[in-house]
């Protein structure tokens, strides 16, 4: 019988009970399956070998050959620890265990010849190696079959118990004595042969005993594309299914209020990529598929009128439309601004948040229920079950970092059947990754921003020309502009970084004395209504600075604001600076930025700081925070589980992930349902991979 991959782990040669446990605890290896797939996390040159009068004090993996010529122990202030002394012709050095100790002893031969290998210590003048791999010469010299030692992610335990990496190599060579190294193909003849892929087999194999460096590469890429192509695959196949499946209201006309608005009431001419994203909603809306669509456009870009003009839309086909803000500043600006655009078109509209009074929320759940009101506006108290609609036709989240699955589940539910989703970010995400992170919603870009906007101007300055900044604001406030200070506040609880607000704050007030100068202060620990009332009076342009936690980050528009100081803004990430960026520049004036840092700067600080300095271009800025941080970090990869791939990387695999997911689509587009025959091994790998939740990991 040949040997399934669903064998447990406990069945193969080498592991036995024990060990079985320590890997499925360990690195959740429970089948022959798992262990295949453990891929090395680096190779190393096993050809080289170092002398110990070459070793370097750098904490390095070494490969050394030499003889043990004496063992020793010695006490410490737990137990003993076993010290080996190491010759070769160059010099000694140590080979230390503080476990494992009578084991050792027993196992290892005096002035014999060992190949031994792990990472240095230099400590007093000597080298040491602590839990070297030890291997008799005459053995390792006949099982080099590699220059290249593949080296497999451990643990700490693992290495304790005594499953060091030569062992796993060792556990991994009987996997593929017993498989005989052969293995089910996963990828369709045709892909094979138009990518030029080597087989799963060779793969496989050559991933953990690679032949050479070319094989290598070849076959990194191969399992690379095949883990990249599923998840497009799977990804794709669960937009076309939603699609085909959950039935929207279909929007068929574009009737009055929308023309009538389009016609009379635009207050400017949209931008070319406002225009194709309301046609890409349109196309939605009009279809009978529910719509899921993600709309990204960078600060300032003009994503409010595309809402208001879908959410007409609804309105003009008999619906109810809502639009949630994550914070009651945010809604409140909303409701302002729409209130104003729509007062002419006969529309009710309403606003609905945290603060709203106990009479006015019951006669908002009242009109939302009988229909009269069309439009609510609000933040996440819409989504209270008190809240009902009539018929809720589109909902457009707003911000939707703050927003999680949940909560757009919890809009699905408000209705009998779904209502469209649009969903606005100002976070742009890489558009490689939002296909990944995303992926089961369809995606626009506003990539214009409105006609006339100056660039605005970024600089970076040190905390020491504090007086140059102060005289820069004092000249902008003459010219009757408006400033933001921002302080960070990394948690709105953390005393210390309040500390730092109110000290600002006080500073602050001292540089630009009353009556000459007003002041506004905005922060986290203040009441809604406190807040709101700051907020208003810089609005109103009552108050010349506005100082303030990053609770202005979002959405915020006060056009006459031309200058935004951002203190200690090495504290800050990429994309949070780019969106507290963006809360200048948006009226008709020059706009400024300036950073302010100390002196100390690590690498990663400069870069951020000096990308900001650079380019004002939210994708651009994007990309560079995905390279210093990782997709680990990017807002919403968390819950995607993208992360847990295995051998591809989103980032540094991006072409790979291209080509993949074109090829997904290309196979789903002419087969949606896999029945062709060269898509068969295609279609059972997906099956299988269903089967044994592997490719659900990567599902939010
Ligand atoms: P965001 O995408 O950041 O939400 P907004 O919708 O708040 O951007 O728009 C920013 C500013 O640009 C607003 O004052 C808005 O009225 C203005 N605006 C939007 N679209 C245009 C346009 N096509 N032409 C001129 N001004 C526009
Ligand atoms: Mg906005």
């Amino acid at each position: 019988m040949s040997t399934s991959l669903q064998t447990p782990i406990d069945y193969l040669k080498g592991v036995g009970p024990s060990r079985a446990d320590l890997l499925r605890k360990e690195l959740g290896i429970h089948t022959y399956q798992d262990l295949l797939n453990l891929f090395p996390n680096r190779y190393l040159d096993r050809t080289k070998y170092f002398k110990i009068n070459q070793l370097q004090a750098n904490n390095a993996e070494v490969q050394i050959i030499g003889k043990i010529i004496k063992f020793e122990e010695v006490a410490q202030k737990k137990g003993k620890r076993l010290v080996a002394t190491f010759k070769d012709d160059t010099g000694v050095m140590e080979l230390v265990w503080f476990r494992g100790q009578k084991w050792i002893r027993d196992a290892l031969k005096l002035n014999t010849e060992y190949v031994v290998f792990g990472k240095t210590n230099y400590f007093n003048g000597k080298f040491s190696i602590p839990h070297p791999d030890t291997e008799l010469l005459s053995e390792h010299e006949q099982n080099l079959r590699s220059s290249m030692q593949a080296i497999y992610p451990s643990t700490e335990k693992l290495s304790n118990r005594g499953i060091s990496n030569r062992v796993m190599t060792k556990i991994m060579q009987n996997l593929f004595l017993e498989t005989k190294g052969r293995f089910a193909e996963t990828l369709s003849p045709k892909l094979l042969s138009e990518l030029k892929l080597i087989t799963k087999s060779e793969a496989l194999f050559n991933i953990h005993f690679p032949k050479n460096s070319d094989l290598l590469f070849k076959a990194k890429y191969r399992l690379k594309f095949e883990e990249l192509f599923y998840i497009q695959l799977q990804l794709i196949l669960k937009n076309l299914i939603h699609k085909s499946k959950i039935k929207g209201f279909p929007f068929e006309t574009v009737g009055a209020h929308f023309n009538t608005f389009f016609k009379q009431h635009l207050p400017f001419e949209l931008t070319n990529a406002q225009k194709r994203v309301l046609k890409e909603i349109r196309a939605d809306l009009g279809s009978n598929a529910q719509m899921n669509r993600l709309l990204q456009g960078d600060v300032g870009s003009g994503k409010t009128i595309v809402a208001l003009m879908s959410m007409l839309m609804a309105l003009d086909n008999g619906f109810q439309a809502c639009l949630m803000a994550p914070t009651e500043i945010l809604s409140v600006q909303h409701y302002n601004g729409l209130y104003e655009l729509c007062k002419d078109l006969n529309i009710n509209i309403k606003l609905l948040t945290g603060s709203s009074k106990t009479s006015e929320r019951k006669k908002i759940h009242e009109a939302l229920e009988n229909g009269e009101l069309d439009i609510l506006i609000g933040t996440h108290a819409v989504l209270e079950d008190k809240v009902k609609f009539k018929n809720l036709g589109l909902a457009v989240i707003d911000e939707q970092h703050r927003f999680g699955v949940e909560q757009r589940s919890k809009l699905w539910k408000k209705n009998t059947s779904p209502p469209h989703v649009l969903v606005m970010t100002a976070t742009p995400i890489p558009r490689t990754l939002a296909m990944s992170v995303y992926g089961d919603l369809d995606i626009s870009i506003i990539d214009e921003l409105p006609p006339g906007r100056k660039a605005i101007k970024t600089v970076h300055r040190y905390d020491t020309n504090r007086l140059k900044v102060l005289r820069f604001i004092r000249d902008e406030i003459q010219k009757g502009r408006q400033a933001y200070i921002v302080y960070p506040l990394i948690q709105e609880s953390a005393n210390m970084d309040y500390k730092d607000l109110m000290d600002g704050y006080e500073s602050i007030a001292r540089d630009f004395p009353m009556p000459d100068y007003q002041i506004s202060i905005v922060h986290g620990q203040m009441k809604p209504a406190d807040k709101e009332y700051e907020m208003q009076r810089f609005v109103k342009g009552e108050t010349n600075i506005m100082v303030a936690t990053t609770v202005i980050e979002v959405g915020v528009n006060v056009p006459n604001a031309s200058v935004m100081i951002i203190e200690s803004a090495e504290r800050f990430g990429l994309s949070q600076l780019h969106q507290l960026r963006g809360r200048v520049g948006r009226g008709a004036e020059q706009s400024f930025c300036i950073l302010m840092t100390s002196h100390k700067l690590s690498e990663n600080s400069k870069t951020r700081i000096q990308t900001m300095v650079n380019t004002n271009d939210g994708f651009e800025i994007a990309e560079v925070d995905l390279r210093l941080r990782g997709p680990g970090d990017i807002m919403g990869t968390q819950q995607s589980g993208i992360l847990n791939l295995r051998i591809a990387d989103i980032v540094k695999d991006n072409d790979i992930l291209q080509h993949a997911r074109y090829h997904a689509k290309k196979i789903l587009t002419s087969d949606p349902s896999l029945q062709a025959p060269e898509h068969a091994v295609i279609l059972e790998t997906y099956r299988q991979m269903a089967k044994y939740k592997n490719i659900w990991n990567y599902i939010s």
